[in-house]
């Protein structure tokens, strides 16, 4: 049975999938049909992975402008998280405060949803990065 687009595309925005080249073993993200480096070579190579969502934080920002489609309270923070498995990730940084957040921290992503998708912003995308839970 033939998988909706639809629902192919939103298990993609919150879970994270991404791919991985089989030829040198390179982890992308969002999902790609060739290898960034591989190019041509990766042709037919590529599968989709699943990424576990948690990872180190490179970088942020605080936002203080509103985008005006959003619903998004400002300033809010925005990051770069580079995943475990080796791609890296703009995302809303959820949870923090800014006197908390600390480049390195580990972060794992939450699976919010973000209200009607922007054509135009980062935040496009169905999830948000967290301080890790412990269980
Ligand atoms: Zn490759």
């Amino acid at each position: 049975m033939q998988v909706p687009r639809y629902w192919r595309e939103q298990s993609e925005r919150y879970k994270l999938v991404g791919s991985k080249c089989n030829n040198c073993g390179l982890r992308v993200f969002p999902r790609r049909s060739l290898c960034p480096d591989c190019r041509h070579e990766s042709q037919g190579q590529m599968e989709e992975v699943r990424f576990e969502g948690t990872g180190e934080l490179v970088t942020w920002t605080r936002v203080h402008e509103a985008l005006s489609d959003r619903e998004l309270e400002t300033p809010y923070l925005m990051g770069i998280v580079e995943l475990d498995e080796g791609p890296r990730v703009t995302a809303q940084i959820v949870d923090l405060d800014p006197e908390e957040v600390e480049i390195g921290m580990e972060l794992e992503s939450r699976f919010r949803k973000l209200g009607e998708a922007s054509e135009s912003g980062v935040v496009h995308y169905g999830y948000k990065f967290g301080p890790v839970v412990s269980d």
